[in-house]
């Protein structure tokens, strides 16, 4: 029995997972961390049958308190840098699922805290995601010509997404300089986008939308799109699934559901 504490449980993503953990019979909602809701139980929130679990503010004092094999974070940056913080200090294992942190900062915060945990990161646990971007680092090999346009709904606190950044660092580890576009005039400011490792990313934030992305190459009288649609937080279950139940395989950090699946 995987004995599990969700931080941002009240959160859109939070509650997905905490009805996910209801559904299995091998994970245990331990504990419900976040801000808003304090102290209702997470599962009546749900209309979930099942055992009284009341939101907590204070995840350190929790964390002594229940002691479980596991943290999971779906939160902000901000508040998620600090939650790791806290869960390597304690040597407790952990899933991050928040976006907008780095590798390097995990990899930081658990060498600076002498960590001994296993931490998942993930920026999309869909592996429909997770093999859009593996096709597309295959794809650049042959088209270099390649850009990123992500949609997202209107609450999305960060642009680009974190898949579109790990697309771009994926196609980045392949994509040689040679690009040989003309010199550009922005007529509005910031229309082609922002760029990184050379390719242009656009980020689209709409209501209506959950999580979204295209791929698109050009090549000569040709292009390739590669569309990957989220059309609900289910989506990100099964990975998140196969995170929890293979993270005691794990040793340090991995990042990226693409670690633990033979693509
Ligand atoms: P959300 O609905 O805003 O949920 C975040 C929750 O965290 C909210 O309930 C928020 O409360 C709460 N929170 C804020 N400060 C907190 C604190 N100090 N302690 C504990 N909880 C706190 O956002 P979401 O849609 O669930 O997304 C959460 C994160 O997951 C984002 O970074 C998003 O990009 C990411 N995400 C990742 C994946 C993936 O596959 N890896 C998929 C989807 C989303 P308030 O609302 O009161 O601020």
């Amino acid at each position: 029995m995987k004995r599990i504490v969700v931080v941002g449980a009240n959160g859109n993503m939070g509650r997905t997972v905490v009805k996910m953990i209801a559904q299995k019979q091998d994970f245990e909602l331990v504990g419900a961390v976040d801000v808003t809701g304090v102290g209702e139980d997470i599962h009546q929130i749900l209309g979930l049958d099942a055992p009284t679990i009341r939101i907590d503010k204070d995840l350190p004092s929790l964390l002594e308190a229940v002691k479980p094999d596991l943290v999971i974070d779906f939160t902000t940056p901000e508040v998620a840098l600090d939650n790791i913080q806290v869960v390597v200090e304690q040597g407790i294992d952990m899933i991050v699922g928040t976006t907008g942190i780095s590798k390097e900062e995990l990899i930081e915060i658990r060498k600076s805290s002498q960590g001994q945990n296993s931490i998942i990161m993930a920026p999309n646990f869909a592996i429909g995601a997770v093999l859009m971007m593996q096709f597309a680092k295959k794809a650049v090999k042959f088209m270099k010509d390649v850009e990123i346009i992500e949609l997202h709904h209107n609450h999305k606190a960060e642009s680009p997404s974190g898949t579109a950044v790990k697309t771009a660092e994926l196609i980045g580890e392949v994509l040689s300089e040679d690009k040989d576009d003309a010199e550009e005039i922005e007529k509005i400011s910031g229309v082609r986008g922002g760029e990184m490792n050379g390719v242009n990313i656009h980020s689209v934030r709409l209501p209506g939308f959950v999580s979204h992305q295209e791929v698109i190459f050009g090549g000569l009288g040709q292009t390739l799109t590669m569309r990957f649609d989220s059309i609900s937080r289910e989506s990100f279950m099964p990975g998140l699934e196969l995170a929890i139940n293979r993270i005691d395989e794990i040793e340090g950090v991995v990042y990226g559901v693409e670690n633990l699946i033979d693509i």
